[in-house]
């Protein structure tokens, strides 16, 4: 199978791993821009996206992964991944003022859009694409308050888009590797195995 990057510096990459190993895809967990040669994907985990960014700053990791997606690299940010990957971020706590983000991704990214009381739940979502519903896990999930032009709605729960797809970007406000369902891995490797367009 394709070989396909997860940004391990925190949260929940080994989830990830796991399913993408499961799907027969070779994985290379990413701390290193040297990491990223030779992958046709990266997925970025959800952990906290505050500190997710420290780290890209720390391992000089923004330049690497903006020059990867340019290269035809397909990306996948689920919660706090899906955060990294907006253009704009709103909730930063306030003593970040400005949340560091690669701004790939043309949507205006909400964190903590389901409210503090209900810190996590597990429901079910239609995604366009999925003939059944998948099941989804939301921690302190963001939600796409603004999607641009050119980005598709995938799926939308209680009047808030919570899937988006930008050409060779894929973001979900929840965490499908936190359940046994592997739709949506199976969709994003099997995107990777077709050749790259140049
Ligand atoms: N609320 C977290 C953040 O803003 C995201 C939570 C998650 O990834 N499960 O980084």
């Amino acid at each position: 199978g394709p070989r396909i990057g997860v940004l391990a510096l925190q949260g929940a990459y080994r989830e990830h791993r796991q399913r993408l190993e499961a799907l027969g895809a070779q994985v290379t967990e990413v701390r290193l821009p040297g990491d990223l040669a030779g992958l046709r994907g990266l997925i970025l985990p959800g952990g906290e996206s505050t500190t997710m960014a420290r780290l890209m700053t720390e391992y000089r990791l923004w330049g690497p992964v903006r020059d990867f997606h340019a290269a035809g690299g397909h990306l996948w940010g689920t919660c706090a991944g899906a955060i990294l990957l907006a253009r704009e971020v709103q909730g930063a706590p306030p003593q970040f003022g400005h949340q560091d983000s690669l701004a790939l991704l043309d949507v205006t990214v909400q964190r903590n859009a389901f409210g503090r009381q209900i810190d996590s739940f597990t429901t079910e979502v239609r995604v366009s694409g999925l003939d059944a519903p998948l099941p989804a896990v939301f921690i302190r999930a963001p939600a796409f308050a603004r999607t641009g032009e050119g980005v598709e709605r995938l799926c939308s729960y209680e009047g808030q888009t919570v899937a988006v797809r930008q050409g060779t970007i894929l973001a979900t406000a929840f965490h499908p590797e936190l359940t046994g369902d592997l739709r949506l891995h199976e969709l994003f490797v099997n995107e990777l195995r077709e050749p790259v367009a140049s």
